[in-house]
């Protein structure tokens, strides 16, 4: 099964979605990579979901990706009896440190962090801005608090502070658990929320230690004033466009998604755009022209993939979401305007000989006889340069590690697949072709391109650009 666009979708998990029939069907519909979400659900939770996507993988036969959320240094509120509570403007109720569920009068927000950063007359953000919130009385395990605005709030939702510096780390204690337990079951990507700075996901990175790739969310302001360094840290990172909203003004998170793409890619580092692109379709079958719109712009503007959140994790209508954005991506990718939008600051060659090389392979994959170009790769690293070049031809990325294959999933235009490793000239050669007509990539008589690197075996950059043709069939006697 190879798919017929070049952006990637990445869809989470959860109530409405991870049972392992539902998650066949979602891969079946176009999900490339599945998100856990560790704001909720529990290990166990996470761990059936993710056996749900190995054994989609193996019916599929196609690799797919896993990527562990971690909640992050998120303030958020606790559970009520009841899941919700109306409110309206003038309510006054308290918020402590007691775990017992709560109810109109009272709830806990589990920080201490928060009550000692608080003041009379701050302002507090719930629920993505749904709901404003302003100090009263306070001390250092509990405030008063009277609703400016809203109508609603419930279990475990978001909590801003935007008029106060809450000293918290990047990774909570919570998150450390959740680490290490996402990475005992294995998942290919790990992503850090609330990033502030570079060490931030220096840290992150050092726990991890290579057992998965490192994605930060970009979701703070502070973290778009420091982007570079960040990225000099990361594998992948996402537009958060969520809780990037609700620190920004509106006005400014368009600008902010253009200006994170446009470093990602400048450093072939994969960029996921994220939050409310279906979200009308959590409680109806069709999208928004507004949404379908979004969807289609992220494409133009040539991220590597686009999310679903709460559309396929807890929505009425998962399949149709990640349906539907499907089809908005492949109409985008036969629109005549997209390769040059999508290209319009191709990103510059670095020095590294691989640029070189997978420039040189794009060039030459414009002749109409190219079917793909193949990229032999250990650690997915000639790979992923040769998606930063954008190539319209598919790029079949071989590998002999489960792990690299999967970590590609997130990767615009890659199509990876297992092979093994070669260990010459004729048997890179043979293996492209073999693999590429195995995948209905390549037919008798087209040419393929192939990147591989010498000597075989060893893990390293590419320095081989090969050209191959695939034989005729021999006519059956
Ligand atoms: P979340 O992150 O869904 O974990 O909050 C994404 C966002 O904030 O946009
Ligand atoms: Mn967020």
């Amino acid at each position: 099964m190879k798919r017929a666009r070049r952006a990637r979708i990445v869809a989470t998990l959860g109530p409405a979605s991870r049972a392992p029939r539902e998650v066949k069907a979602l891969a079946q519909a176009g999900v490339d990579v599945f998100r856990l979400n560790f704001s909720h659900g529990s290990h166990d939770d996470h761990a059936a979901a993710l056996k749900a996507v190995r054994g989609a993988e193996l019916a599929l036969k196609r690799p797919l990706g896993v990527l562990a959320d971690l909640q992050g240094p998120k303030l958020r509120l606790g559970r009520f009896a009841n899941v919700e509570i109306d409110v309206k403007p003038g309510h006054q109720m308290r918020f402590d440190l007691d775990p017992a569920p709560g109810d109109a009068t009272r709830v806990q927000m589990p920080h201490p962090e928060i009550f000692k950063a608080l003041r009379t007359g701050m302002l507090l953000l719930l629920d993505d801005g749904r709901v404003r919130l302003r100090v009263g009385e306070r001390t250092d395990k509990w405030a008063d608090v009277t609703v400016e605005s809203g109508s609603k709030l419930s279990d475990r939702k978001g909590v801003a502070v935007p008029e106060a510096v809450v000293p918290v780390s990047a990774l909570t204690p919570k998150d450390r658990e959740d680490l290490a337990f996402a990475l005992r079951i294995g998942v290919d990507w790990v992503a850090l929320s609330f990033v502030q700075k570079a060490e931030d996901m220096a840290e992150l990175k050092q726990i991890v230690k290579g057992r998965a790739a490192c994605l930060a969310k970009i979701e703070k302001p502070q973290a778009l004033n420091e982007l570079e360094s960040i990225l000099d840290y990361c594998d992948g990172v996402m537009v958060a466009r969520g809780d990037l909203g609700v620190e920004l003004d509106p006005e400014e998170v368009p600008v902010a998604q253009k200006r994170i793409i446009r470093a990602a890619r400048q450093r072939g580092v994969p960029v996921i755009v994220a939050t409310q692109m279906l979200e009308s379709m959590t409680s109806a079958p069709a999208p928004t022209r507004a949404e379908a719109s979004d969807v289609a712009n992220a494409v133009y503007e040539g991220a590597d993939a686009l999310m679903l959140s709460a559309e396929t994790a807890s929505g009425d209508y998962p399949l149709e979401s990640v349906a539907i954005m499907n089809r908005i991506m492949e109409r985008v990718e036969n629109d005549p305007l997209w390769p040059g939008l999508m290209d319009a600051e191709h990103a510059g060659m670095d020095e590294h000989d691989v640029d070189a090389l997978v420039a040189a392979a794009r060039k030459a994959g414009e002749a109409q006889s190219t079917a793909c170009v193949v990229v032999f790769t250990t650690l997915g690293g000639t790979a992923r340069r040769m998606s930063r070049e954008r190539p319209l031809q598919t790029v079949l990325a071989l590998t002999p590690r489960p792990e690299t294959a999967r970590r590609l999933a997130l990767v615009w235009g890659l199509e990876p697949r297992l092979s093994r490793e070669p260990a010459s000239l004729e048997e890179v050669t043979d293996d492209a072709v073999q693999k590429a007509v195995e995948f209905g990539l390549a037919e008798p008589g087209q040419r393929l391109l192939i990147l591989a690197g010498t000597p075989f075996g060893a893990p390293g950059a590419a320095n081989l650009l090969r050209l191959a043709h695939v034989p005729m069939k021999k006519a059956k006697r």
